[in-house]
């Protein structure tokens, strides 16, 4: 378990082979040719959550805030109805259509009302304070599948 934990703990800075910031997988953390079927689902982080969860680790969906913000500015900045903010100290997206707000979330986290945990509670009883329709989104959905996450923010009814 050592080397797990040495190697959880190095891609906590993890920067592609460009120097830029590693979206998702690259060559030089998570891909190999022997895994390129998979190199659209691989991602580092969840690797490492993933890992810390093996260690007996507390699960911190928080952790990755600034990639959730990032993800939720990249999907706004390509569909103009929809606009990138902070609510709660958590990314949302908000619909300027109607009164919609999409919560950020991890992609572990849970998202349901007996099971989400008190900073996503918060979030959502700050939306639902001001009548809002309340949906989720996960980061990892928002960058490898953005149309799909526009379908379901778009939806009428339960997304
Ligand atoms: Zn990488």
């Amino acid at each position: 378990m050592d080397a797990v934990e040495e190697r959880t703990a190095a891609y906590g800075q993890h920067v592609g082979p460009d120097g830029q910031p590693c979206r998702g997988s690259c060559y030089a953390c998570l891909q190999d040719w022997s895994n390129s079927r998979l190199h659209p689902l691989l991602d580092w982080r969840l690797a490492c959550d993933m890992a810390e969860l093996l260690l007996g680790r507390a699960f911190a969906p928080l952790r990755w805030s600034e990639h959730a913000e990032q993800a939720a500015r990249a999907f706004a900045a390509g569909v103009p109805h929809w606009r990138d903010d902070l609510l709660a100290e958590r990314p949302v997206l908000r619909s300027d259509r109607d009164n919609r707000v999409c919560v950020v979330v991890h992609p572990l986290e849970a998202t349901s009302e007996a099971r989400r945990g008190p900073t996503l509670a918060r979030v959502v009883a700050h939306a639902e304070a001001t009548q809002a329709d309340v949906r989720f989104c996960s980061w990892f959905n928002l960058i490898r599948t953005p149309g799909q996450a526009l379908i379901a923010l778009d939806s009428v009814g339960d997304a």
